[in-house]
């Protein structure tokens, strides 16, 4: 049973499970994992409660946050929502993320450095620098009611288009780079990955970044070359590893120096992997890239031909400040409609060619949604639900926010009804790693805050609104 922490008492929640959960296919899909996670509410609560608690207006969305976090994510809120406050701490972050060394100015060596980036940046969008911290986070997520959490190990490299440069953070990119039959990078990668395997339950999801793998590997990448075949052999292994213990690997869209390798190693890994009817594999596809169309186009053709399932992880994509602007969609808006032309394109089943009158058959596919964007999402959920209740061909759809952002969003669709096919599947993804391997990955989430102003101010505001409501009213 779990009890979430308010100086307001929220009703009891009792939530209960079935053993195995992922992302179940519907009615006219050709194959079904038949996986489905069933969530009943307050089961054992009294009738005279129950009857109370049913004529009370609902609970705010954020109510299922514990004090702690809705403190730790209002300090967070009120720096990233306040231009004063999020500019110079961007410029302190940035600072720290450059190349140098000596202890001072080493997020790992200056303890008081390390303390309150830690306490702070690091716990709100973080899982932990260690197993037992990773593993109470993925805990406290699921006692707040998460399908499951997806878990990336933070180790990458960022090709920087403007100065022609990439910075792989947490690996001495260049200096190790033999090519020879074994590289030290790639070896990292592979323990920093299979740890994170271990970590994780069978409702979890790894999400990977392959160009953690370091330089041999993002050498091969960014010629559209397949990486070593050690890096090879250690997704083999990982995708093994993963299959029998049924977590699912969704591999990260990362810059576009890199994309082209990237897609054609996880292209393989699905054709490999994903033939049991259901998406063992993921394959990250950027909306705001002006290719993503023909990209998707010709894996949906590799699919309906080759018979397996199509992984499709949908994002708006990360890396507009370091990418070749011209690849990317010129407004926001074209981007907004790419978006959501795809995830409501695959919801029913209508993706170009695919499932239209006189065109191709839609093959199998898995979708699923990562985006804050609470109108994309909403809308799909919507969407999916209204072709469930029509008993018209949908597909499967998960859906997910990063860990320590939209929370309003995430807990906005727990709160949904369940539908036909049971509540809405709805995943926080985390990153873990020591302080300065997550150094990166931050300062995205804060470059993220700073852009998105409007979503900011607006998640600033319903946290503030919830403390009030815990702390002040009677
Ligand atoms: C669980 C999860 C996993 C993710 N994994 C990846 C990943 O593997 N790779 C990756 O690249 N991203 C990934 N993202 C997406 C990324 O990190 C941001 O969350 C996302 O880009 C923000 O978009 P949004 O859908 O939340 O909506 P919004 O906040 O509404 O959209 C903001 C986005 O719109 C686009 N945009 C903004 N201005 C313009 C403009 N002028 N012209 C064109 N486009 C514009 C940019 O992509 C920007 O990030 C992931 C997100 C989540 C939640």
């Amino acid at each position: 049973m779990v009890i979430l922490s308010a100086a307001k008492p929220a009703i009891p929640r009792v939530v209960t499970f079935t053993p195995r959960c992922g992302i179940s296919t519907f009615n006219n899909s050709k194959n079904s994992t038949g996986y489905q996670r069933v969530r009943s509410s307050s089961t054992s609560v009294l009738p005279e409660i129950k009857a109370t608690q049913e004529t009370r207006a609902p609970l705010p969305p954020l109510s299922a946050l514990p004090t702690s976090v809705l403190l730790r994510s209002l300090l967070v809120a009120t720096i990233s929502s306040k231009p004063y406050l999020l500019l110079p701490s961007l410029s302190i972050l940035s600072f720290l993320c450059k190349p140098r060394k000596g202890a001072l100015l080493d997020v790992d060596r200056n303890p008081i450095i390390h303390g309150i980036l830690k306490s702070t940046f690091y716990k709100q969008f973080c899982a932990g620098e260690t197993h037992d911290e990773v593993k109470g986070t993925i805990k406290q997520l699921n006692d707040m009611g998460f399908q499951g959490t997806i878990m990336t190990y933070a180790k990458e490299t960022v090709f920087d288009h403007k100065t022609n440069t990439q910075h792989g953070l947490g690996i001495a990119v260049g200096k190790d780079a033999t090519g020879t039959t074994f590289c030290p990078h790639i070896e990292a990668w592979r323990k920093g990955t299979v740890e994170t395997v271990e970590l994780l339950g069978e409702n979890d999801y790894l999400a990977v970044k392959l160009t953690g793998a370091g330089p041999t590997v993002t050498t091969a990448f960014s010629t559209g070359d397949l990486p070593p075949q050690q890096m090879l052999d250690a997704l083999e292994e990982i995708s093994t590893k993963c299959k029998d213990r049924g977590i699912r690997i969704l591999v990260d869209a990362e810059s576009q120096h890199f994309q082209s390798g990237i897609l054609r190693v996880t292209l393989d890994l699905m054709r490999k992997y994903n033939r049991d009817g259901y998406a063992s594999i993921y394959n990250t596809y950027q909306a705001y890239l002006k290719s993503t169309a023909s990209t998707l186009d010709k894996h949906l053709t590799a699919a309906s031909e080759e018979g397996f399932t199509l992984g499709l992880k949908l994002v708006r994509g990360a890396y507009i400040a370091s990418d070749e602007r011209s690849l990317i969609h010129d407004t926001k808006q074209d981007t907004d409609d790419a978006y959501n032309g795809i995830a409501q394109g695959a919801l029913r089943q209508e993706i170009g060619t695919f499932g239209t009158p006189h065109g191709r058959s839609f093959p199998s596919v898995n979708l699923f949604l990562a985006s804050h964007n609470k109108e994309s999402v909403l809308a799909a959920h919507s969407l999916h639900q209204q072709r469930l209740k029509a008993k018209l061909p949908t597909v499967a759809v998960g859906f997910a926010q990063l860990h320590g952002m939209s929370d309003e969003v995430s807990f906005s669709l727990l709160q949904m009804k369940k539908g036909a096919d049971g509540d809405p599947r709805v995943y926080k993804c985390s990153t873990w790693g020591g302080l300065g391997e997550c150094l990166a990955y931050l300062l995205r989430r804060a470059i993220e805050n700073r852009d998105a102003v409007g979503r900011t101010g607006e998640e600033y505001l319903a946290l503030r609104a919830e403390a009030r409501r815990r702390f002040f009213s009677t």
